[in-house]
């Protein structure tokens, strides 16, 4: 035997056996990543056809999802959302017993708590939660982020595992964490980016040059952590000094922000709402401070 084959074989020894549940575009993806790092995997999808194309790349297709998790002490769930999950899982019973459970479907934080006293009562070695950020063809790679929570020792145990799928970060044992962080990502990706559309619908209105202004602000995000830091600053010590200049000053620019959109006919809702909570803030006397302090006025109705 060559050296190299012996190390391929030694790797492939050591890979442990996974299944994986639900072969949408993300699990197939993720079975896909496994059987290529040599780990032994058994795949099941409720549209049996989808399971083809793995079982010609090596996978083992079974016919029931119960069956599937008898095959591995690791089963990963992607499917559709929670519903979908809980139906699966259902099916499933206690053939979940002695199985550490990852189940990488986008979910609410009470989800993943559900779903974690489901695999306890059920007799689960372990429950993580898990979500994605990325597309399915960069699985595998560093640039597909995967968010997890939950058991510590299961999470300990399948580590290797799961770094093999792509960037890693595990956000402790409770099981709602990691969506926690999945959704708060997301959410302030989803306000940067309609912030940044409302921005290009502008600037088509003005006629100015869409991509050139779109490298010059991609290359601006640069100077973002550190704001971002100075920013997490002010809101965890109560003290806000004035980040982005003083209120006073912010809230003059902001009538010229305002008024450019409404002289154009573009939305400029998002701009009022900022003015309206930087006018309360200097009302209430913070007009010296900056931009952070209005997180004070974000606050749910009821809590300071
Ligand atoms: P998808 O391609 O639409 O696949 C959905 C999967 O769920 C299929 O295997 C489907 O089975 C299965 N399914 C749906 N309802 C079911 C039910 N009631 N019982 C059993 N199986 C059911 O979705 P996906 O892209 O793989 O997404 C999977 C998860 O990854 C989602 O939570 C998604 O938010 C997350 N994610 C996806 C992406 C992405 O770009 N695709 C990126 C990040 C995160 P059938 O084949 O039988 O319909």
């Amino acid at each position: 035997m060559t050296r190299a084959a012996d190390t391929t074989n030694r790797a492939v020894a050591r890979a442990c056996p996974v299944t994986v549940l639900g072969l949408g575009a993300m699990g197939s993806a993720i079975a896909r990543s496994f059987l290529d790092r040599g780990h032994p995997t058994t795949v099941w999808n409720r549209t049996a056809a989808k399971a083809d194309a793995l079982a010609d790349a090596g996978a083992t297709a079974v016919p029931t999802a119960a069956d599937a998790v008898a095959a591995s002490p690791l089963v990963v769930v992607a499917l559709l959302d929670g519903t979908a999950v809980e139906q699966v899982m259902t099916s499933v019973g206690t053939a979940i017993t002695g199985r550490t459970l990852v189940n990488v479907t986008s979910g609410s934080p009470s989800q993943a708590r559900a779903n974690e006293r489901w695999a306890r009562e059920h007799g689960a070695a372990g429950y993580i939660d898990g979500n994605i950020m990325g597309h399915p063809p960069c699985m595998g790679t560093q640039n597909i982020l995967l968010t997890f929570s939950g058991s510590g020792s299961s999470f300990a145990a399948h580590e290797g595992t799961l770094r093999e799928l792509g960037t890693v970060t595990y956000h402790g044992e409770d099981p709602g964490a990691a969506a926690v962080e999945f959704l708060a990502q997301v959410a302030t990706s989803y306000e940067l980016l309609i912030g940044y559309l409302h921005t290009l619908r502008l600037l088509r209105a003005e006629g100015a040059d869409l991509a050139g202004f779109t490298d010059r602000f991609g290359a601006s995000l640069a100077g973002y952590p550190a704001l971002l830091t100075s920013m997490v600053r002010a809101v965890e010590s109560g003290k806000y000094g004035p980040d982005l200049g003083s209120l006073d000053v912010q809230a003059a620019l902001m009538d010229d922000l305002i008024g450019h959109r409404e002289s154009l006919g573009v939305e400029s809702v998002r701009m009022r709402e900022v003015k309206k909570l930087m006018d309360r803030r200097i009302a209430d006397g913070h007009g010296h401070q900056g931009f952070s302090g209005l997180f004070e006025l974000l606050a749910p109705q009821g809590e300071a």
